[in-house]
Order: C-alpha cells, then sequence, then structure tokens
C-alpha cells in the first residue's frame, strides 16, 4: 500500500484528509513530465501566459470563501487573516503577469568602440522547470511569491507544500490546472521532508525554498551535488526600532500585530523590539494594554489561533523560560497548551535564545536603548536579516539605510510584503536571492547574451588578420576617455 500521511486541525485535531507521501521516483515521474509542460509553457508565449495567470487569480478571487476555509482549518488561523492573505497574493500574482513581459522582455544594449559594428541584446529565458518548497505559516502568500513569478517568467513549477497545508496547496495547483487547460505547467508533489529532499535531486532546473534556516541549509547542500541554483527565504528575528520622535501609540500598535499575528508566526514577525529611553515607559505601557486585551483561541472571531505545528510551542515555551532563568520578566499568561496567550519580555540579556534564536510565536522582546544608534547596532548584531521595522520621524531614513536587512517599513510594519514591485529576501541567516518584483522575475530567468555583427571593423583585435595599427587607435582613444 502507498505511504500516506494524515492533516489534522491545529484547533481540535479533527482530520481534514490524508495525502500521499510520494517517494523519490514519483518526484521523478512528476518532474519529467513537468519538462515536457515547461516546453509548452514557454512556447505558448508571453501575451497568453499573462491571460492564463490573469484568469487564475480572478478565480482564485471568486473563490477566495473556499480557499480561505481551506487555510484556515489547515493552519488555525483566523479568517480576516487568511482574507489578508489571499488579498496580498492577489496583489502579486496580477502584477507578475502583468510586467513578466516588460521586465523580460529581450533589450538592445550599447556597444562600445571595439564593438560598434555589432549589435548587441540580452535575453531572458525560462529555467525550465522550477521546484518550489513551501513552509505552513503563509501558505498561500509565501509560495505564491515563487510560483507566481516563476510561472509569469515561462517557467513549469512543481510545487511541494508543507506536509501541514497540502490542501491548501491541492486547492492552488487545482485552480491553476482548470484555468490553463491543456498547459499544465503547475504541479503537486505532497509528503514530508523527504519529498522535499527527493524534488533537490531531481533535477529540476531550479530550486526556490521557504522555510526554515535549518532546512535551507541541507537544500544548500542537496542543490550543490548537482549545481542546481537556488534561491533560500529563509527565518528571521526582526527587530522594530522606536526613536524619541516615532508616535508612540502606533508603534505599539503594530508591535502587538507584527509580534503577535498569526500567533507570531511570521517570518518577519517583531520579535526584538529596542525602545530609546525617553519613550520606553510609555510604549511598554501601550503594549501592555493592547497585548492584555487580545483573545486569542480558535473561535473565528478570536484574535489570533493555535500555533500550527505542536513542535513550535515547545520551542516559545524553551525561550520564555530561557529569558526567566536568566532574569528577564515575563508579563502575561505561562505559555501552555496549543494556543498561547501574548508574552512580553523584559530586561532579558542579549546573548539569550529569547534574543538570539528564532521564536516563531506570540512573544516579544522589548529592549531599552540609549538612542537610535544603539537600537540600530543591536538590531544588526543577529546572524539574521530578513526585515525590521522603523518607527522615527527625523532619523527614520538613516537607520532604514544603516540597517542590515532586506526589507525595511518606516511607520509601519510589513508594508513592503504589499508592494509587488519591491523584491522580498533577506541577508545572512535569513537567506538569499530576491522573489516579488522585477528582481523576483529575473529570478526565473537566465539572461543570455547575443551579439550580431553587421560588418567588419577596422579595427577589430579578434584576428590575425588586424591592421597594425589598430591596437593604437584603440588604446589612444582609452587613454583620452579614461583621462
Ligand atoms: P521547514 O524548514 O521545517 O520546512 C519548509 C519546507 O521544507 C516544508 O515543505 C518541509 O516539508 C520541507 N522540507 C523539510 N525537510 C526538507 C529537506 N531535507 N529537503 C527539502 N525540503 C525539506 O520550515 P517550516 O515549514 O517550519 O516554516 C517555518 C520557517 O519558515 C520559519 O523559520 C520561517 O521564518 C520561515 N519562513 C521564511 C519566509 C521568508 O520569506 N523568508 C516566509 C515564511 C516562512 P514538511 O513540512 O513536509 O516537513
Amino acid at each position: 500500500m502507498a505511504d500516506t500521511f494524515e492533516v489534522r486541525s491545529p484547533a481540535d485535531d479533527a482530520l481534514l484528509g490524508t495525502y500521499p507521501v510520494m517517494s523519490e521516483t514519483e518526484v521523478a515521474e512528476r518532474v519529467a513530465a513537468a519538462r515536457l509542460s515547461a516546453r509548452q509553457w514557454a512556447a505558448a508565449g508571453a501575451a497568453r501566459r499573462r491571460r492564463v495567470l490573469e484568469a487564475w487569480a480572478a478565480k482564485l478571487a471568486q473563490r477566495a470563501d473556499e480557499l480561505a476555509e481551506v487555510l484556515c482549518a489547515e493552519t488555525g488561523k483566523p479568517r480576516p487573516d487568511a482574507v489578508l492573505e489571499i488579498a496580498l497574493t492577489l496583489d502579486h500574482l496580477g502584477w507578475a503577469a502583468r510586467n513578466a513581459n516588460r521586465v523580460l522582455g529581450a533589450r538592445a544594449v550599447p556597444r562600445t568602440l571595439l564593438t560598434f559594428n555589432q549589435r548587441a541584446r540580452v535575453a531572458y529565458e525560462p529555467y525550465g522547470v522550477v521546484g518550489v518548497i513551501g513552509p505552513w505559516n503563509y501558505p498561500v502568500f509565501t509560495p505564491m511569491g515563487s510560483i507566481g513569478y516563476a510561472l509569469a517568467a515561462g517557467n513549469a513549477v512543481v510545487f511541494k507544500p508543507s506536509e501541514y497545508t497540502p490542501g491548501t496547496g491541492e486547492f492552488l495547483v487545482r485552480t491553476f490546472a482548470e484555468v490553463a487547460g491543456a498547459l499544465a505547467a503547475l504541479t503537486l508533489i505532497t509528503g514530508k521532508g523527504g519529498t522535499g529532499a527527493a524534488l533537490c535531486g531531481a533535477g529540476v532546473d531550479k530550486i526556490s525554498f521557504t522555510g526554515s534556516t535549518a532546512t535551507g541549509k541541507r537544500v544548500l547542500a542537496a542543490c550543490a551535488e548537482t549545481l542546481t541554483p537556488v534561491v533560500l527565504e529563509l527565518g528571521g528575528k526582526d527587530a522594530m526600532l522606536v526613536d524619541a520622535d516615532a508616535d508612540v501609540r502606533a508603534a505599539a500598535d503594530a508591535a502587538a500585530f507584527g509580534g503577535v499575528s498569526n500567533a507570531g508566526q511570521s517570518c518577519t514577525a517583531v520579535e526584538r523590539v529596542y525602545v530609546v529611553d525617553a519613550v520606553y515607559d510609555q510604549f511598554v505601557a501601550e503594549l501592555r494594554q493592547i497585548l492584555a486585551a487580545l483573545e486569542p483561541g480558535t473561535s473565528a472571531a478570536a484574535s489570533y489561533g493555535p500555533m500550527t505545528m505542536p513542535t513550535q510551542a515547545e520551542v516559545v515555551r524553551r525561550h520564555v523560560a530561557a529569558a526567566v532563568a536568566a532574569g528577564g520578566h515575563a508579563e502575561g499568561p505561562e505559555p501552555t497548551g496549543r494556543v498561547i496567550a501574548p508574552v512580553m519580555l523584559l530586561d532579558v540579556p542579549d546573548d539569550n535564545p529569547a534574543v538570539t534564536e528564532e521564536t516563531f510565536g506570540p512573544t516579544v522582546v522589548v529592549r531599552r536603548v540609549r538612542d537610535l544608534d544603539e537600537a540600530i547596532e543591536l538590531a544588526n548584531s543577529t546572524q539574521f536579516g530578513l526585515a525590521a521595522s522603523v518607527f522615527a520621524k527625523r532619523r527614520a531614513r538613516e537607520a532604514a539605510a544603516r540597517l542590515r536587512v532586506g526589507m525595511v517599513s518606516i511607520n509601519s510594519w510589513v508594508m513592503y510584503a504589499g508592494v509587488p514591485a519591491l523584491p522580498w529576501g533577506g541577508v545572512g541567516a535569513s537567506g538569499f536571492g530576491r522573489i516579488h518584483g522585477a528582481d523576483g522575475l529575473h529570478e526565473f530567468a537566465r539572461a543570455k547574451s547575443v551579439t550580431r555583427q553587421q560588418f567588419r571593423s577596422p579595427l577589430t583585435l579578434t584576428s590575425f588578420s588586424r591592421r597594425k595599427s589598430a591596437h593604437e587607435i584603440v588604446l589612444r582613444y582609452d587613454r583620452l576617455r579614461h583621462r
């Protein structure tokens, strides 16, 4: 009998579905089939791909209620969060569909004296088959940042959703198939980590991986064997900086939502807040008040839901215990069970795991700092570098420029996610490569350079019949030009 796995509701443990654990052989078969589809999808041309992707966006918009239902059931998140995730995804899918041809269309580039007899063009070609491996925390928005852009760039995609959210992945693939007809450019594979590993070794032309830093390293090692290029969108320990001239109430509001919405299970969650001394007490009081009023749970009206992955609740407990053991103060109920109430952590040493490791739960560490310079220094003193937010007026842009991260939002949280033209990605242990925007389209296309000679140049240097004077003319020109 084929190996299968069950998906259960994080809210009440009800069985939501059973899916096959696909073997290496099955993954290889699907990749081989995707290779044929990739040729058809590439040959269909940019205009037809745009029509299909726009039709897909329309279908997802019309059936958003159904999608939200699967998404909420598998992750435990409340409906408004699912709607937000779907709305962001549709903006990106539409943008990728509309802009792929503009961004990736072939273009002429300028020549030099040595090459003035050439026409020069750069074209962008799809890789072929892109493997997308996704996490469970935003199982629509996150993988679609790769899937939508890779498809728009002309690739076929083989998608492996997380073992916690295969139903959401299946919905995406099924709705694509409904609009694409014979152009079967999006394929689902299901399974656990081993199936993801099999995809890395199945001869795909590129892997786009989103998940933890630890798994990202394994993916990179597996891809090294076959020199398969990779995009890695990994974990974070994002900081918020609050300066003395900030709107403190707005900062506390953003820290609360950024810190504990989605049960804190966001790669860009606000996990550390550095608040300048002058407004520290006010900030803590405001944040305390907002967090105390939240009502996490499993009802439709809950502020946020349970921890999606049972083992993550243990990480949250370990970090809170470590912070308290080191002399920190934890404000909030004991983090027991699967639904964890918000915890504000104060006076935690900078080298504590609650400050240095990704918690991925509804906790926020708040630390008093002398000034914005100290806040920037502490924010940068981590292996991660995904994103950050800055609440400030006078020095906000300066802080954004000095932060060692891929994305910054000033006076808000996570707004870069909602601007499709902005690239998404991190530095350091948060990964490399970019999805979203023009950079995200380029990530899924290979540049190909072509020159076409129009006549033989009297200045040619790449022939044994070159003129004696040619190199002297070229050198004289270069000396004049680079004076
Ligand atoms: P994991 O790293 O545990 O898993 C991610 C995906 O990789 C899953 O589909 C998983 O399959 C699969 N996988 C597991 N082992 C392997 C392997 N050896 N080879 C290939 N694939 C494998 O991450 P989570 O799902 O727990 O997601 C949470 C993490 O994702 C957090 O660290 C978060 O910060 C990060 N994240 C980063 C984002 C970003 O854009 N930078 C966005 C969203 C999340 P399975 O689940 O079936 O085991």
